[in-house]
């Protein structure tokens, strides 16, 4: 069995998730593969070589894969697939784009969004939100398997590398989107997915102004990152890359801020797994109580300055 890992990564390197991927990788199979594909991502390859577990890193280096169109990255998937008996990407908008499209082709089921490796051919998902789990057998000649990072412990870095082979670049002759440009936020803070505090505001915090008036200096205290509620995205307190949950981020820090959040289902399914939850909200009887490790009830205008004080 060998399993074909699709790399995201910022040309330079690998995102922090891709260790978490690996390793579920690892556990489905005796072998694995690394695919890197992007315009001068040699560099993410290299990144890639050192990861414990990994024996071969395949590198599709051309200008075609610009902008990380996935019609072009899924063409060039499924011209290497033969062979592998799991294919997997991260439960992020990339693999979400991504490997839909591979199982399609291949005319597999996909089994997304995995939490936990039984066995080569059985996994554990979340369903109604993360109420549930579901284990899923798969009886597909090969697996495409988008994996929740949160869920698998990060694999390390080894210090030999394992060899870079160079694949022909695939060029995909009709494609109709095309990549116009790209922006992303400039920011200090750490990655929401990968950090290890996040300060997260829901629409308790009434304005956008006090959103980023209360959090920032907690969060900048902390070293964390800033997630929200959807309600606070929807009413336009934070921006829509910050949502956590259900149809937002699932996140997994050592310690999770949720302020002026009631702990709506949706919310708790992107954020239960944290290891310590602090909840403050006005109302006693707030749902997110029933998860939080500590709780402080009051209002968050006076609680939250008070604590930033205090660290
Ligand atoms: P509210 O539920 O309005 O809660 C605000 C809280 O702030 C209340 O508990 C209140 O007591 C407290 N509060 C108010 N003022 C103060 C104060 N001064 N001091 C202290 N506390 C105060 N939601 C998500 O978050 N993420 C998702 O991914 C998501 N996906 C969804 C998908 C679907 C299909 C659906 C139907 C819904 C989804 N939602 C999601 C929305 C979800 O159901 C809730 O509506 C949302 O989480 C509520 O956000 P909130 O807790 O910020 O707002």
């Amino acid at each position: 069995m060998v399993a074909l890992v699709i790399a995201e990564h910022n040309d330079s390197a690998l995102r922090p998730t891709m260790l978490n991927v690996i390793a579920a990788a690892v556990a489905c199979s005796n072998e694995v593969h690394v695919l890197v594909v992007g315009e001068g991502c040699a560099a993410a390859a290299q990144d890639a070589a050192t990861v414990e577990g990994v024996s071969k890193v395949l590198l599709a280096d051309g200008a075609q894969f610009a902008g990380g169109l996935a019609e072009s990255i899924a063409a060039q998937v499924l011209a290497i697939s033969g062979g592998y008996t799991h294919i997997l990407a991260p439960a992020t908008p990339f693999g979400k784009n991504i490997l839909p499209r591979i199982a399609a082709k291949l005319d597999v089921s996909q089994v997304s969004e995995i939490t936990k490796v039984v066995s080569a051919d059985t996994f554990e998902r979340p369903i109604y939100a993360g109420s549930a789990i579901a284990t899923v057998r798969s009886k597909d000649p090969v697996k495409v398997i988008t994996v929740r990072a949160t869920s698998f412990a990060a694999q390390s870095k080894g210090a030999a590398a394992a060899p870079i082979e160079a694949t022909a670049p695939v060029t995909v002759s009709s494609t109709r989107a095309r990549v116009v440009s790209k922006e992303s936020l400039a920011t200090d803070r750490p990655d929401l997915t990968a950090a290890k505090v996040v300060v997260a505001g829901g629409r308790g915090l009434a304005s956008r102004e006090n959103f980023e008036q209360q959090l920032a200096p907690l969060a900048t205290k902390l070293h964390a990152a800033v997630g929200a509620s959807r309600a606070a995205v929807d009413a336009g307190y934070a921006a829509n890359d910050c949502q956590v949950g259900q149809t937002g981020k699932v996140v997994a820090p050592q310690l999770y801020f949720a302020i002026g959040i009631s702990g709506a289902i949706q919310h708790l399914a992107g954020m239960k797994d944290s290891k310590v939850i602090v909840a403050i909200n006005k109302d006693p009887d707030a749902p997110i109580f029933s998860i939080a490790d500590y709780g402080l009830v009051g209002d968050l205008n006076e609680l939250v300055p008070q604590l930033t004080a205090a660290l």
